[in-house]
């Protein structure tokens, strides 16, 4: 039994979301993105999710009561270990975390700016199915086209250069400092996240130790 719990941090388009559901079908931890479970409560029209809308829709951070009620939950109930995604995302969050739950090892998936542009700029998802691609590493059969429903393959308003930079700069801001407290704690690994799935799988599971 392997029980581990990890953060696992990386700019959009470094591939968190992949390595995440891997390292969860093979070992049993929980993947808790918070950003899910706000996305789940708004939804279901949970009272916590109707709150936390009015920030979400602003492009704003959820206030920290709010995230803290929905993470305690979450990670109580990841008997098994959990692999944390999109949180902390400030000190007080980082702080909160320290109180409650033992941290193994925080896992930095390093990708530059440039190249994360590039990947999400090759996103292509399908108007009929929603279906996604990526034109760099998940072609489509035939150009435009989607192979399952035959629907027409189209780029997201969002992912225009200008939002791609925008969210990526967001990003930085959030997490530089938890970066910083994670790495002076040393419990900070850093992987080259533009390398084949496979090899990244394999050096985040040789940094954490498990086999
Ligand atoms: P994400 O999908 O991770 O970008 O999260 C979507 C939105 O949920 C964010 O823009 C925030 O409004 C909110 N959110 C997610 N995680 C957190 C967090 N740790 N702290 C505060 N707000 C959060």
């Amino acid at each position: 039994m392997n029980k581990m719990n990890i953060i696992l941090i990386g700019i959009q388009g470094s591939g968190k979301g992949t390595q995440a559901k891997l390292l969860s079908e093979k070992y049993g931890w929980e993947h808790i993105t918070t950003g899910d479970l706000f996305r789940r409560n708004i939804e279901t029209a949970t009272e916590l999710g109707l709150k936390a809308k009015i920030f979400i829709d602003k492009g704003e951070l959820v206030p920290d009561k709010y995230v803290f009620l929905i993470v305690k939950d979450a990670l109580e109930k990841a008997v098994d270990g959990f692999i944390l995604d999109g949180f902390p995302r400030n000190m007080e969050q980082v702080h909160f975390l320290q109180e409650n739950f033992d941290i193994q090892q925080v896992v930095l998936l390093e990708l530059s700016d440039d190249k994360a542009v590039e990947r999400l700029m090759a996103r292509r998802n399908c108007v009929k199915c929603k279906r996604d691609y990526n034109i760099l590493f998940k072609k489509p059969q035939r150009d435009g086209i989607c192979d399952i429903c035959g629907g027409e393959l189209v780029i997201r308003d969002d992912d225009t250069e200008k939002a791609i930079r925008k969210r990526i700069e967001k990003f930085h801001n959030e997490t530089n400092q938890v970066i910083g407290y994670y790495i002076e704690k040393g419990l900070l690994s850093t992987v080259n996240a533009g390398q084949p799935v496979e090899s990244i799988h394999n050096e985040i599971i040789s940094r954490l130790g498990v086999e």
